[in-house]
């Protein structure tokens, strides 16, 4: 079952293509570093081929009704539901998170595909009431163009289908740029939009070992109108540059340090199962996961332990093995950051309740769930988002506090309260800086929703109607002399 859909070369104008070097380059699971596939390593020549077929088949592809389009759509996401297990299978197999996880992404990612098919045909426009009698004011959404998207690795499919949907039912080709550790679930969905019969040129992915020069040539090409970017604050910066030159547009969904706030009106239990959530999910490798944990002093001492009993019960291990609740780190370089941020807290103070050291046992990139107290705002952590399975527990006593330290940070993305204070609840909502405030509930992300951050954490926003228009241009038409 999952062999048809292990793809290794690149997807260009339908069809799968070595790069013109010929060159591969290797793809390892992260639970035993042994390499499951070699995939074809594409060069600014093949990118250019792409921005190429992109071009050609926008003209035709944008001409569709939305209605059309949306059908293509429509059997992707129907395609993806069945083949769920082998999606999942491949993204365990190359990034690590546990099965259950890595199908719960599947089906989130399918989840975008269907609304933006449906959304497709929502693109309204506006009649507006003219300033002349002899006049009218017409304003239409058009798709934007080719679209070129760089995606990460810690969703290798859910970043990838919240992009390319709604390019595609807004109009717009594409060609994607998957993370260098995780090509293959981008080429398993190709393979899947091969099967839905999507025209060729519309959806490319071009996978690469060198992600700059791929980037290079669709920053630089004046014939992709549209940069849609998931991944490090650093490299959203570098793009956005690389984009002012011809005023490309972007999209950036950037770094995070999200703030989770237990007030001393919040249920336990369920503050303390939102932050096993919040945290853990993915061994920590969100930008969404819980950065710093500010609990009242009133029951910091209670809800520690409750949340330590709940950690020492987590049970780390390969993605694929049963009951396996946290995988591996994607990478050493992800792991030696993680070993260092503990470093430097443990070295200022910081005490750790448990963890706090690698699970060698089990690999060289397993981490130890781990629960910090005695933190300080001043630590490299609490500045840094850690993506990995550690959480600093911070102490705070008073509400206009807590918050001042919660948007002390450059970043601005997700934010969590758990509180049952109704005044309280409109307090921090209102005065947290970020994008996204979720009250009193860990899982942010939906298809329904707009997910995006404010200050360095991006532009522009993934999901809901929202979404959509980050892919088209509005055209406003003056009839006149009528
Ligand atoms: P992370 O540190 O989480 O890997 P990155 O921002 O480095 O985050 O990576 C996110 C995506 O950006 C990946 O697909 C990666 O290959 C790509 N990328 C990294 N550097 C560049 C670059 N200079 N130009 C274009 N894409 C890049």
């Amino acid at each position: 079952m999952t062999k048809s859909l292990l793809k290794t070369q690149a997807f260009i104008d339908g069809t799968w293509q070595q790069s013109k070097t010929k060159k591969t380059f290797p793809v390892f699971n992260p639970a035993n570093e042994q390499e499951v596939a070699q995939v074809s390593d594409c060069s600014a020549e093949d990118a250019k081929k792409a921005v190429e077929v992109a071009q050609a088949a926008f003209e035709s592809w944008r001409q569709l009704n939305p209605k059309e389009r949306a059908a293509y759509l429509k059997k992707w996401h129907t395609l993806i539901i069945e083949h769920v297990d082998a999606l999942a299978e491949i993204l365990t197999l190359e990034q690590g998170k546990p099965l259950a996880e890595a199908k719960g992404e599947i089906l989130g990612g399918a989840a975008a595909v269907e609304w933006f098919a449906e959304e497709a045909r929502r693109a309204y426009g506006d009649f507006i009431p003219a300033h002349k009698n002899d006049a009218r004011i017409l304003v239409t959404k058009e798709p934007v163009g080719v679209v070129g998207a760089i995606t990460p690795w810690n969703f290798p499919s859910a970043m990838i289908t919240r992009k390319v949907s709604p390019a595609l039912a807004a109009g717009c080709t594409i060609i994607l740029k998957p993370a260098e550790d995780t090509p293959l679930s981008a080429l398993a969905l190709a393979a899947l939009a091969e099967q839905a019969g999507f025209p060729k040129g519309v959806f490319n992915v071009v996978p690469t070992s060198e992600a700059a020069d791929i980037g290079n040539v669709l920053t630089s090409d004046l014939r992709v109108s549209k940069i849609s970017f998931t991944g490090s604050t650093q490299v959203g910066r570098l793009l956005m540059k690389q984009c002012a030159d011809q005023i490309k547009k972007v999209s950036l969904e950037l770094g995070g340090n999200a703030p989770f706030i237990v007030t001393p009106s919040a249920d336990l239990e369920q503050a303390v199962d939102g932050l096993m959530a919040c945290k853990f999910r993915n061994a920590g490798q969100t930008c969404i996961s819980a950065n710093r944990i500010y609990v009242h002093e009133s029951l910091f001492d209670t809800f520690a332990k409750a949340f330590m009993d709940k950690v020492k019960a987590l049970k780390p291990g390969p993605g694929d093995t049963d009951g396996v609740d946290i995988g591996p780190l994607i990478n050493k370089a992800g792991i030696e950051k993680v070993e260092k941020l503990v470093a430097n807290a443990l070295e200022n103070g910081a005490t750790a309740l448990c963890g706090a050291e690698k699970a060698s046992d089990l690999g060289d990139l397993f981490y130890k769930p781990t629960i910090l107290t005695g933190v300080k705002d001043e630590m490299t952590l609490c500045c840094e988002e850690i993506f990995g399975p550690v959480a600093p527990l911070y102490m705070y006593t008073d509400t206009q506090e807590v918050i001042a330290r919660a948007n002390n940070t450059e970043y601005g993305l997700a934010s969590y309260v758990f509180c049952n204070d109704n005044k309280e609840i409109w307090e921090f909502s209102d005065a947290l800086d970020y994008g996204m405030v979720a009250v009193n509930e860990p899982f942010l992300a939906t298809e329904l929703a707009p997910f995006g951050g404010v200050k360095q954490s991006g532009i522009g926003r993934e999901g809901s109607k929202y979404g959509l228009e980050e892919f088209m241009e509005i055209k406003y038409r003056l009839l006149g002399g009528l």
